[in-house]
């Protein structure tokens, strides 16, 4: 297994702050990531044109493709960490630019070699792809899909339509799902790569733009096929294979969308850290009042569990690719979900500033909740994502009670610095035999936890925090195992426990983090205050009791006190991460 070398992680540090660096200049007054200019293409709904070109010019689009295709993707972690640069100046740019991964990554994970060669060199040469599964009367049930492709005599024939579409009429290239057999079901679907360029006029039409009330600019629109011939190398994977694809793909694609989320984090807390600082209530700052620190502590610790989170799982996709099925569906619902609520409380705290045009950052904390509510329901909504988790509630129940985990694998995915294998996305396995290393490894965690605080390395009240993380797990696990599965009618208390459980992984990559992040701790700046004495994680475990209902109202007080004076400290071109400073966004010129 090759290991990432210390030079690869530095070019992506460096890539990641070089992208921040070029956005923050032209994130100046009247630059076109500016949030007046941001806010002046929303109001017109007008595409993000002038982002698009400079994403081009950086290069973007080779992060899209693996290094093997004469790209640069070999990091899922730099992947998210790019893309959380973008959304956090503006998440419709991201929205729109970002599609063409999800296009491409179908035939990164099952398209034949020649396949995967010609769509990396168009994807370097900045060629638009888009991915279209849903259709308008059947959103999240793929399986009741209509558009069919029917074998011909030189390929295959579509007809149907596609709806919803994002970049559906700007990209040349679509990954297309169509049933292929009649009867449907799991494998009665299959993917296409279809290259419209090749498509007389008459073979297809654009539906016209949906207008939305975030994302305005982005081109959410669709398309029909009206008995149009492509040929047989259309074809990704095997037929039948179709909804196999879309599910390893996605455990790829959920987590650099939660990275939108991430951007959203940093821009709310930007906003809110900003407004703070200066507003003045009742003779004092408005940042000294008690309720209104433990709102900002609540919302720094939803960041930095999001973070830890959506980090996890992106190295998980190299150090524990046969969990990633259950991974993905904990991280893709719990992310957008945290970040929803974070927006929320942003919201209050900014009060009359939250909503007004022209008064704070032109209106750009209204037009960032509106941008981010689809992160939670596209490539996989919060429900489907719980479904799929429910769905192997057995498996993970049996590998918890086993005792047994992947320590190597949890330790190279909580090891934020540490170097990674190389990406294989054929090692992707739709369940997972291992349940999820993660949690099963809690009693472990917790135990370490206690020693580090019997040395004095951590406060006493973090461990008593893991010994109560660790009876609420085994509390969510006992109800895992007697959960009796059906297919067909799921109970909404399911869905309460899916989300219990997500919040228990999330407590345990916590913990996971804080024991194998060491090179991290000693960062100085943001991330050293962060890593100082716990704070950081005594703040999420308060806030994942919290919402396992497991802690008594104002437990966390304290914590997010503590949190709330790092966040008001952090420099207004920075942001709050638990990664060293030089990761995240690199030191300004
Ligand atoms: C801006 C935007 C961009 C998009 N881009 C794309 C794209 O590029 N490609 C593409 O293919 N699609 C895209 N979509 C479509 C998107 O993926 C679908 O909207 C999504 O899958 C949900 O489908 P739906 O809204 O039709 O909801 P439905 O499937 O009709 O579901 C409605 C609601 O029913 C509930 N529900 C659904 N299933 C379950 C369940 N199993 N258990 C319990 N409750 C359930 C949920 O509350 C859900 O929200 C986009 C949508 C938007 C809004």
């Amino acid at each position: 297994m090759a290991v990432e070398s210390a030079q690869a992680q530095r070019r992506q540090r460096s890539r990641v702050a070089e992208l921040e660096r070029l956005l923050a200049e032209l994130a100046r007054e009247g630059g076109p990531f500016s949030s007046g200019y941001n806010a002046r293409l929303d109001r017109q709904e007008a595409y993000p044109a002038e982002a698009f070109r400079i994403l081009d010019e950086f290069g973007m689009a080779s992060n899209y493709v693996p290094t093997r295709l004469g790209g640069r993707l070999d990091s899922v972690p730099e992947l998210i960490q790019l893309f959380r640069v973008v959304s956090r100046h503006d998440l419709s740019v991201i929205v729109a630019y970002g599609k063409t991964i999800l296009g491409a990554a179908p035939t990164w994970v099952a398209g034949r070699p020649d396949q995967a060669r010609w769509l990396a060199g168009e994807v370097l040469s900045s060629t638009m792809v888009t991915w279209a599964l849903t259709e308008r009367h059947h959103g999240a049930d793929l399986l009741s899909g209509e558009l069919t492709a029917t074998r011909s005599a030189d390929g295959w024939r579509l007809d149907g339509t596609k709806w919803l579409i994002n970049n559906g009429t700007r990209a040349p290239l679509v990954c297309l799902l169509a049933r292929t057999s009649a009867e449907g079901g799991s494998r009665g679907f299959s993917l296409f790569l279809v290259d419209k360029r090749e498509l007389p006029p008459s073979a297809y039409s654009h539906l016209p733009k949906e207008r939305t009330h975030g994302v305005r600019g982005v081109d959410i629109s669709g398309m029909t096929f009206h008995g149009a011939h492509i040929p047989p190398g259309a074809l990704i994977g095997d037929v039948g294979a179709g909804i196999e694809i879309v599910l390893k793909t996605m455990q790829l694609t959920r987590i650099v969308a939660v990275s939108l989320s991430l951007g959203a984090a940093d821009h709310a807390l930007r906003l809110a850290g900003s407004f703070l600082r200066r507003r003045r209530l009742y003779g004092r700052g408005l940042a000294e009042l008690p309720a209104v620190r433990t709102t900002l502590g609540e919302v720094a610790a939803s960041a930095l569990l999001s973070e830890v989170v959506a980090m996890v799982a992106a190295r998980g996709v190299h150090t524990i690719s046969t969990e990633m099925s259950v991974i993905t569906s904990i991280t893709k619902a719990l992310v957008p979900t945290l970040g929803d609520e974070l927006l929320r409380q942003v919201g209050e705290l900014l009060g009359a500033r939250g909503v007004l045009l022209d008064v704070f950052a032109d209106g750009a904390f209204e037009k960032l909740s509106r941008d981010h509510r689809i992160v939670a329901i596209f490539d996989g909504s919060t429900v489907v994502n719980r479904n799929a988790l429910i769905n192997q509630f057995p498996l993970l129940a049996r590998a918890y009670h086993s005792g047994r985990w992947d320590s190597a694998g949890v330790a190279g995915a909580a090891s934020l610095t540490g170097p990674l294998p190389d990406l294989d996305l054929s090692a992707l396995t739709l369940l997972s035999r291992t349940g999820c290393s993660m949690v099963q490894s809690v009693p472990d965690a917790v135990a370490q936890i206690g020693r580090q605080t019997a040395r004095g390395k951590l406060p006493a009240y973090v461990a008593r925090q893991a010994a109560d993380f660790a009876r609420t797990v085994d509390a969510v696990l006992a109800e895992v195992t007697s959960y009796v599965p059906s297919s067909r009618e799921v109970p909404d208390s399911a869905f309460t426990l899916a989300a219990r459980y997500e919040l228990c992984f999330a407590g345990a990559a916590c913990m996971r983090v804080w024991l194998h992040s060491e090179q991290a701790a000693v960062a100085g700046g943001t991330a050293g205050a962060l890593w100082r004495d716990g704070t950081w994680l005594s703040a999420c475990l308060a806030r994942v009791l919290t919402l396992l209902g497991a802690a008594p109202e104002g437990a966390g007080d304290h914590a997010y006190d503590r949190l709330a004076d790092v966040v008001l400290a952090v420099p207004e071109d920075h942001v709050l991460s638990l990664v060293p400073d030089d990761f995240c966004l690199g030191s300004r010129a």
